[in-house]
C-alpha cells in the first residue's frame, strides 16, 4: 500500500485524513504514528499557505518523503474574520477547544441569526523532495450557532452549523462531515496528484 505522511499531531485532524487517503487505498500517518517524537512546528506564517508550507517541508525534508500538511481555521464574517489563522489558539495556549468555542459564543451574542455567517477554510501544502510545494484550498459554509450542540469532530465543529443543515457540524454523522468539510473539498482538487503518488 502506498503511504504518505500527514504533518499534524492534531487527532481530529489526523483520523479524518486516515479516512480520506484510505478511500484511494494510500496509508497516512500522522506525527502521532511516528515511533520518534517530532518537536512542534511554529507557526510564524502570516497566511494559511505560509503555515501549512512551513510543516510540510519541514516534515518532507526530515525524511526525505512526501509530505502533506494541512493549515485550517473558522472565517467569521461579524468577527472581521477571527479567529481564522489563529483558530487553533484563539483563547490563549495551550490549545482548548472548550475555551475557544466559549470566547467565540461570547463574542457572537448580540450579533443576529442573519448575520452569523462563516466558513472553514483548509489549505493543504504537498511538499516532496527536490520539488516545489503544492497548494489546494477547500471551504465549507455555513454559520455560528447559538450554543455547543453535538459530540462529534473536533475544534469549533460544535458551534457550527452547515449551509443546508439544521445541526452542528459535531451533531452529523463522522461520514458526513467527511463528505461536506473544507478539508475534503481540498483534497478532492488533490485527486489528480493522488494518483501519481
Ligand atoms: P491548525 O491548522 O493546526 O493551525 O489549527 C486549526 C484549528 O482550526 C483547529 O485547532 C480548530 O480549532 C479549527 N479547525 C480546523 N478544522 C476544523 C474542523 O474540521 N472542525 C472544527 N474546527 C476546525
Amino acid at each position: 500500500m502506498k503511504k504518505i505522511i500527514v504533518a499534524t499531531k492534531n487527532k481530529g485532524k489526523a483520523k479524518e485524513f486516515k479516512e480520506f487517503f484510505a478511500s484511494f487505498d494510500i496509508e497516512a500517518i500522522s506525527l502521532l504514528d511516528l515511533p520518534e517524537s517530532i518537536p512542534d512546528i511554529e507557526e510564524t506564517g502570516t497566511t494559511f499557505e505560509e503555515n501549512a508550507a512551513l510543516k510540510a517541508e519541514e516534515i518532507s525534508e526530515r525524511f526525505n518523503t512526501a509530505v502533506i500538511a494541512d493549515d485550517s481555521g473558522l472565517i467569521i464574517d461579524a468577527l472581521d474574520g477571527r479567529p481564522g489563522l489563529f483558530s487553533a489558539r484563539y483563547a490563549g495556549e495551550p490549545t482548548n477547544d472548550q475555551a475557544n468555542i466559549e470566547k467565540v459564543l461570547q463574542e457572537m451574542q448580540d450579533v443576529p441569526e442573519k448575520d452569523r455567517n462563516a466558513r472553514f477554510i483548509c489549505v493543504l501544502a504537498i511538499a516532496q523532495p527536490d520539488q516545489d510545494t503544492i497548494f489546494k484550498t477547500g471551504f465549507c459554509e455555513g454559520e455560528i450557532g447559538s450554543e455547543s450542540r453535538g459530540s462529534h469532530g473536533f475544534g469549533y465543529d460544535p458551534i457550527f452549523i452547515p449551509q443546508g443543515y439544521e445541526v452542528t457540524m459535531a451533531e452529523l454523522d463522522p461520514k458526513e462531515k467527511n463528505r461536506i468539510s473544507h478539508r475534503k473539498n481540498a483534497i478532492d482538487h488533490l485527486e489528480k496528484w493522488l494518483h501519481t503518488l
